[in-house]
């Protein structure tokens, strides 16, 4: 069987191929094409820099570049143009030096759990820890021999009593999730440092921009990037940002143990998010604050939790940390709860949600659409905590929507339920 002739194909000549490689045929010439765009090209959005293989000029560069170091590129998992960019934005953002990236925020906290926790160790998490990082202190972190407790986040003695020679790490939220409780993050994470122990900060509430989570004395502040730096309810992404660096070269080790990279396409719509976050996050502040009121005026509610009311758990330290000079308002994410009567069963609730046009159901927040979740607070805290007042709660995310046409369609799925009216 004779083979078949190829196409003939003209000679190629590469510069800086090896003599051998001169001449080369179809595929060959289309992988090593000698043509290179110009230089110089501009525009406002970082080209997308994809990559597992990174190529090297020489040998002993292979050999001598270090992945650490932010000099030099090694592969695609380590590091490239896009990713080291998006890290150093964000490290701006948060008022940090150093920055890691995880695929979720959710990863980005296991990642912070592992790099700082070993056998043995115990790590202390506030009661309204967002709910996947209890459960993964409660399932992978117990596996692997690490224990877990929980504090109160609004009494920083509740803190104190549960420090021992085992405690590592200890977890502090602000505003925490669904109840919304605003810790004294600065008395806490002094009382960790009292105690030699490292504290960790999930800052996806404050996105950078409510407060320095550096200044309230964090060590490690973790952001899931998937609510307000992406903005679009599209991407998962999560950061973890540090001032120290031997701190953060104990994660970037973890992070390139554990293989957890970011797709470049996703860096490149968190990049696209970032200019606009502070107007996006101040637009929907402002809303969330009129539904807010407007919800807390209505006779089928008794209690509103957001931590720039007056009246909700931890309000003033909440002015504390997120209102000084720039911001006389203060400043927050636009999220909220409310707690209707107890005597509005479970299905009304339930039925309120459902005849909400605007607002769809769904979980995260920080995106352009409007979002709402039904919860029960015995699903998600051992014991009732005494600030929260019984009866079925709501939690609102504000998206982008005009503030009057929210409000309007809350009062009319108000009316439209039965008993609300
Ligand atoms: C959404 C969220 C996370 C997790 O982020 P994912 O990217 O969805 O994994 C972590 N903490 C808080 C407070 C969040 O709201």
């Amino acid at each position: 069987m004779t083979a078949k002739p190829t196409r003939p194909v003209p000679p190629v000549e590469l510069s800086h191929a090896k003599p051998e490689h001169r001449g080369l045929t179809l595929s060959s010439a289309l992988i090593h094409h000698p043509y290179q765009a110009p230089q110089g090209f501009e525009s406002p959005q970082l080209p997308i820099y994809q990559a597992s293989t990174v190529i090297f000029p020489s040998v002993r560069a292979l050999r001598e570049r270090d992945w650490r170091e932010r000099d030099g590129y090694t592969y695609g998992l380590h590091g490239t143009p896009s990713t080291f960019t998006l890290e150093s934005r964000l490290a701006t953002l948060e008022g940090g030096e150093h920055c890691t990236l995880a695929p979720s925020g959710l990863s980005a906290i296991a990642h912070v759990n592992f790099a700082l926790l070993s056998k043995g160790d115990e790590v202390l998490l506030p009661s309204n820890a967002y709910g996947p990082s209890l459960a993964l202190a409660r399932g992978e972190l117990k596996n692997f021999g690490i224990t877990s407790d929980v504090y109160d986040p609004l009494d920083v003695s509740s803190l104190g009593a549960k420090f021992n020679e085992r405690t590592r790490l200890v977890w502090l939220e602000a505003a925490g999730s669904v109840t919304m409780e605003f810790p004294d993050l600065t008395a806490l994470s002094a009382l960790c440092h009292e105690h030699g122990v490292l504290c960790a900060l999930d800052n996806t509430w404050g996105a950078g921009l409510a407060f320095n989570p550096f200044e309230c004395g964090v060590d490690v502040s973790v952001h899931a990037l998937t609510k307000y730096p992406s903005g679009g309810g599209d991407v998962l992404m999560g950061s973890i940002v540090t001032r120290d660096s031997v701190l953060a070269l104990q994660i970037k080790l973890s992070h390139m143990r554990l293989g957890t990279g970011v797709g470049a396409h996703d860096v490149a719509a968190i990049l696209k998010g970032l200019p606009s976050l502070a107007l996006r996050y101040a637009a929907q502040d402002h809303s969330a604050r009129l539904v807010a009121a407007h919800l807390q005026s209505h006779e089928s509610v008794v209690q509103l939790l957001h931590p720039a009311f007056e009246g909700s758990p931890g309000h003033e330290h909440w002015r504390a940390h997120c209102v000084n000079p720039a911001h006389p308002q203060g400043q927050a994410a636009g999220i909220f709860s409310v707690v209707f009567r107890p005597e509005i069963e479970h299905a009304r609730v339930d039925a309120f949600c459902e005849a909400l046009a605007l607002f769809k159901l769904g979980y995260s927040w920080g995106g352009p659409m409007s979002l709402v979740v039904p919860y029960e607070v015995s699903s998600i805290r051992s014991t009732q905590p005494s600030h929260v007042r019984p009866g079925h709660l709501v939690r609102f995310c504000i998206g982008l929507e005009e503030p009057q046409a929210l409000i309007a369609d809350v009062q009319s799925a108000l009316l439209a339920v039965d008993h609300f009216a």
